[in-house]
């Protein structure tokens, strides 16, 4: 059969940009909740004409189980569609958004100029979260390092180690590590808003829903259909098995795809 008239006409209102993409999604949504496509008389008499009197995969006659009329292919998901018209420009965009990071931390002046200032650390570990303890008139080490047990899993194991004098290394300060992080979220925020990955979505919606339009015309028009017996129609919409005339068993549809083409050509 044709396209219902509701899909016709929110396709030409959305060629014609009168409306916009996510309006017409909204009408094809609420219009397909309301009617599915067997509900149609035309797909009624249609599928009487079309449907066999045996099973086309297995053989089996009418006579002994009822026949469906059997979709061998089937749209594609609004999502897919819009994964497949987005995912190379998407990645595209991600390498450009993360080459203009790497250019902006390249030049910040504020992330080039942090001096790393000497630090007391224990002279162990080298860990800066040290204390002098007034008490016992020395410094005791709170440092922590992950340790694999002999089960594998990572356990925290803390020095503890006791010194008179710390020794020195060079390590930001706890402020000069807040403020890098906070430059680099800036940088960030700001990429992102410059390589906006949202606006590519959106700028492919009216294409996106043009072409789910044109999946849903191919699976009206009952073109991809043959006649399957219950089962064999159990076997492939909830099992995804096919039965492979070369090998003469019930296989995984992509199995058949490979060994015998055939079954979908029409
Ligand atoms: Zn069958
Ligand atoms: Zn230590
Ligand atoms: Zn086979």
């Amino acid at each position: 059969m044709e396209l219902p008239t509701y899909i016709k006409e929110v396709r030409q209102q959305l060629l014609a940009d009168e409306i916009s993409w996510r309006e017409a999604l909204e009408c094809l949504q609420e219009a397909t909740k309301k009617k599915k496509p067997w509900q149609y008389k035309e797909w009624r008499q249609e599928r009487a004409i079309l449907i066999k009197d045996s099973c086309l995969q297995c053989g089996i006659s009418a006579e002994s189980v009822p026949m469906v009329l059997q979709h061998l292919w089937q749209p594609r998901k609004l999502a897919i569609i819009f994964d497949q018209l987005t995912t190379a420009k998407i990645a595209a965009n991600a390498d450009l958004r993360n080459q203009y990071i790497d250019s902006l931390k390249k030049n910040s002046k504020k992330l080039n100029n942090i001096v790393i200032g000497d630090r007391e650390c224990c002279p162990k570990c080298e860990s800066t979260s040290i204390k002098f303890l007034k008490g016992s008139q020395a410094w005791k080490c709170s440092g922590t390092k992950s340790c694999k047990t002999i089960t594998g899993y990572n356990r925290k194991v803390t020095c503890g180690n006791l010194f008179k004098e710390p020794a020195v290394r060079k390590e930001l300060t706890p402020e000069q590590k807040r403020e890098i992080s906070k430059i680099k979220q800036d940088i960030w925020s700001k990429a992102c808003v410059k390589f906006d990955e949202k606006s590519i979505r959106e700028s492919h919606g009216k294409q996106a829903i043009l072409e789910s339009i044109q999946d849903s015309e191919r699976y009206y028009s009952l073109k991809d259909t043959t006649t399957f017996c219950k089962k064999c129609a159990y076997l492939m919409d909830i099992k995804k098995l096919l039965l492979c005339p070369n090998c003469n068993d019930f296989l995984p549809i992509s199995h058949v795809l490979i060994c015998s083409p055939i079954m979908f050509i029409h």
